[in-house]
């Protein structure tokens, strides 16, 4: 398994935060990893690989600390009928129990670092 730090040229950046855009995503290799993104909620050019600005093949621990990261930012992973746990899939329908939800992952994957 490979990991990779995805920088989003069009993804969601709030008050110049651009923290926002960065994705972490694992794949066999980087051909999976691009085919990951093009199907990622709040691209707006889906169908396109002009959406990704760069991507950056990172470690292990790199990749657990950006996905502890992005589960404190919950609007990532809306999808039109609530929020997605981008871990195991699970839909929630408010943001509460969306982040009751991945708390628990959070202090997992602290444990894997
Ligand atoms: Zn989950």
């Amino acid at each position: 398994m490979q990991y990779f730090e995805v920088i989003l040229e069009n993804g969601h950046i709030g008050a110049g935060n651009s923290y926002e855009a960065k994705r972490y995503i694992a794949g066999t290799d980087i051909l999976s990893v691009i085919s990951k993104v093009k199907f990622l909620p709040r691209i707006k050019k889906r169908h396109t690989i002009e959406a990704v600005k760069s991507i950056k093949q990172i470690t292990r621990k790199e990749y657990l600390r950006g996905k502890i990261e992005s589960l404190k930012h919950p609007h990532l992973f809306r999808v039109w009928d609530g929020y997605r746990c981008p871990i195991c899939g699970e839909r929630f329908r408010d943001i509460f129990s969306f982040r009751r939800h991945v708390e628990k992952y959070g202090a997992h994957l602290a444990h894997a670092i």
